[in-house]
């Protein structure tokens, strides 16, 4: 049967027959692969450190969805200010396609973390266990023995193991270290959320990265399927230069462009594509091509850069423009939603005070008086704990009973107290409030409320 080679009318990674085509992706060595190194350790060091760190006394990252209390940075965030997650993330969202309309998927091959866990973790692993890309082709059409079952059975092992750890780590993120600590140390029936959670994202994790693969970025990843809308002709992506490549032929052929046709270049593509077919959807950016294709013009005293990056009109006409109306629009956008985020972060009141009435009582009439119950909510939104003090403001001429004028919240603690305000029948006119000033860590809130009565 002749290899099958990348096309565009087919994904790669599945057969005609609907089965999976495993990609053993090939090695490379070359300057972006060095670069991607140092970034992945970078940011897999972010990932695993994240947690520990602690701004001001609280984790630097911790989204407590049991308590519904969110750190970020310093900052202290409760379920009322989850529209701020909108905000956050349409900035992040655009600050995402202006990437993309400048340098493509740059952000795939570069800090996804699918592609930083499976290339800088699983793929060395399998790589140190199961030796180059045809050693592992090798292996996987070879019928079972020992020798398979003990390297297969190793590498799921250690993957098993990994995808474990990763996923305690991604639940410290909603834990906090210490109780990820607890529940590890403790039966899974003391902590069957937690239990539940590593469980279910360990599966998630190994199938990924075990079996799924490049799948996720070619089928199922949203913003991969978006990249058709974000390019343009100035987009600066992994691209072929076929002026100077075609008619590619074999070394000994004596009338082809630079391109030898050693298919290197698809070899070393972990999403199993030809670049020199043009710019497809399934490419990540990752540059082992650009690698891979250097290093064969070198061996053959070539000018290095047959694939580069580069836009459609830098190959074709030599210049690239940077500046153009839709990096502007969605820089723009993106500067709306980051600003609207942080205004709204830094400028939200430091904490909630509400007086809420009691249900299904609106007023009662006493011999000489009308009652009035009220219950007054305090929220604690600083990240740290403060003394909360209550002074009846208005009505001056009545009875305002509360149990306590002061208590002491914990950060992002709440407390509900009872509120009960006797007004003389005699002097009890429609329109009067009850007012209260509550003050906390040096601010105050006014707070009030309609009192209710018999109308004259
Ligand atoms: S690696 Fe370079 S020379 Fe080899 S097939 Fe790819 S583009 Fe052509
Ligand atoms: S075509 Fe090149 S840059 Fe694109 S995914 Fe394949 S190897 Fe990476």
């Amino acid at each position: 049967m002749p290899a099958r080679h990348p096309d565009l009318d087919s994904l790669y990674c599945i057969r005609e027959d609907g089965s999976r085509q495993t990609i053993h992706t090939a090695d490379v060595g070359g300057r972006y692969q060095r670069r991607k190194k140092i970034i992945w350790a970078l940011l897999i060091a972010t990932y695993l450190i994240l947690p520990w760190i602690e701004v001001g006394g609280k984790p630097a990252i911790l989204i407590d969805i049991a308590k519904r209390h969110f750190y970020l940075f310093g900052l202290t965030f409760n379920a009322q200010d989850f529209y701020l997650a909108f905000f956050l993330l349409t900035g992040i969202g655009f600050t995402l396609f202006v990437v993309s309309a400048l340098f493509g998927r740059i952000w795939c091959g570069y800090a996804c973390p699918h592609t930083v866990f499976l290339e800088a973790i699983y793929r060395r692993l399998e790589r140190w266990l199961e030796g180059s890309a045809s050693k592992r082709e090798r292996l996987a059409s070879a019928p079972w023995g020992m020798s398979k079952i003990l390297r297969r059975g190793s590498k799921w092992f250690f993957y098993l193991a990994i995808s474990g750890f990763l996923a305690h780590v991604f639940l410290s993120y909603f834990l906090g270290v210490d109780e990820v600590f607890a529940a590890m140390v403790n039966p899974p029936s003391e902590h069957p959320a937690a239990f539940t959670f590593v469980l279910i994202f360990t599966t998630i994790i190994y199938f990924n990265f075990t079996w799924f693969r490049e799948q996720l970025c070619i089928v199922i990843c949203p913003y991969g399927r978006l990249q058709g809308v974000l390019y343009d002709a100035d987009t600066v992506n992994v691209t072929y230069d076929s002026g100077r490549g075609e008619p590619r032929g074999k070394y000994t052929s004596e009338k082809r462009g630079d391109c030898i046709d050693c298919f290197r270049c698809v070899a070393v593509c972990p999403t199993g594509i030809d670049i020199r077919n043009g710019t497809q959807m399934e490419c990540i950016g990752c540059a082992n091509c650009v690698d891979a294709c250097d290093e064969v013009m070198r061996k053959l005293d070539q000018p290095s850069g047959l694939i580069r990056y580069d836009s459609l009109r830098g190959i074709e006409q030599g210049e690239n423009r940077f500046l153009r109306p839709r990096v502007f629009l969605y820089a723009f956008l993106l500067l709306i939603g980051m600003s609207v985020f942080t205004i709204a972060a830094f400028g939200r009141s430091p904490f909630e005070a509400n007086i809420l009435r009691l249900p299904g009582q609106a007023f009662t009439l006493e011999e000489k008086t009308v009652l009035n119950p009220f219950t007054i909510h305090l929220y604690n939104k600083l990240p740290e704990g403060h003394e909360f003090s209550i002074e009846v403001l208005e009505p001056v001429d009545a009875e305002v009973t509360l149990p306590i004028d002061s208590v002491e919240l914990e950060s992002l603690g709440d407390t509900r107290l009872p509120v009960f305000v006797r007004i003389p029948r005699a002097t009890f006119t429609p329109g009067m409030r009850l007012q209260l000033r509550v003050t906390a860590g040096g601010q105050e809130r006014i707070v009030e409320a309609p009192l209710l009565g018999p109308s004259r």
